[in-house]
């Protein structure tokens, strides 16, 4: 089973963990874009990072991870919602042939934006100063929540893509032994091997990790890509702009075309289409 988040906490430890596996939104995502393994790899780590930080989503809305940066990936998102719908892209300029996360990405920095349904935005930013993904976001946790945190992201893109990782945070800590326990927990956690990670069910590894520490696990959740374009809201994109504009494109070219960088859907808005936004006084001029 596949494409499922295992979420759990230490009975005997103040100390929460996640589990990601997502091969087949991984290759959902990447199947419409041309990227090198170096950024298709880049895409994983970053799908798996979005969907561990979706615990972050106390109530229903969406998250954004984003990176931004000098290098050649100009910018990478994976979008996420409280159900565990992803989608993702890149933009990317240049050969990435070779390169490492910090020489695809450059210096910029990683954006992590959280969309409640109702009430207030909440963005956190933190400069890109690590070699890894993991490193930035054990990062951005020391930073913006001093909660100790390890992450471990893995992805392969190939005949069989792979995406999985492990995430180990401490709760808001009350116990003395918490520094020592986390170090315990952390430790065994780095041990992973991403094969293991990619071919285990997530119950064995789970016990093979912490077979002598007492978990509880939580209800699994599945992750599904899932684009949110629509011909609905390419509409209410087009109606933000002056309807002598919208003419001016469909006079030159026939028709409105707009594609999705997500999914890879294109769109197609002729005059017909497009009379609500453009009044009545445009129905006859072609
Ligand atoms: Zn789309």
């Amino acid at each position: 089973m596949t494409d499922q988040l295992q979420r759990f906490l230490f009975d005997d430890f103040e100390i929460r963990g996640e589990i990601a596996n997502a091969d087949n939104s991984f290759s959902e995502i990447i199947k419409n874009h041309n990227f090198s393994p170096e950024v298709a790899n880049l895409v994983g780590e970053l799908l798996i990072a979005t969907t561990l930080l979706t615990a972050m989503l106390k109530f229903e809305g969406k998250i954004a991870v984003q990176l931004q940066g000098d290098g050649p990936v100009k910018m990478a998102v994976i979008n996420a919602n409280q159900d565990l719908q992803v989608r993702g892209t890149a933009r990317v300029d240049g050969d990435t042939t070779g390169l490492s996360f910090s020489e695809l990405v450059g210096k910029g920095h990683m954006m992590i934006t959280i969309t409640p349904d109702e009430g207030e935005r909440y963005q956190g930013i933190v400069d890109i100063n690590h070699d890894s993904l993991s490193a930035c976001l054990e990062n951005y946790f020391e930073q913006s929540e001093q909660l100790p945190t390890r992450v471990i992201l893995h992805a392969k893109h190939g005949e069989k893509s792979c995406a999985a990782g492990l995430l180990i945070q401490t709760l808001p800590a009350t116990s003395d032994t918490h520094e020592e326990d986390f170090q315990h927990v952390s430790a065994l956690a780095q041990t992973v091997k991403a094969e293991e990670l990619y071919e285990l069910t997530q119950e064995d590894l789970l016990f093979r990790l912490y077979h002598q520490d007492a978990l509880r696990l939580f209800e699994k959740q599945s992750i599904t890509f899932k684009c949110s374009c629509s011909k609905e809201r390419c509409l209410s994109s087009l109606a933000s702009i002056a309807p002598e504009e919208i003419m001016d494109i469909i006079n030159e070219s026939g028709a409105i075309e707009m594609h999705c960088e997500y999914c890879a859907s294109d769109y197609r808005f002729e005059v017909n289409d497009l009379q609500i936004l453009l009044g009545d006084d445009h129905n006859q001029q072609h």
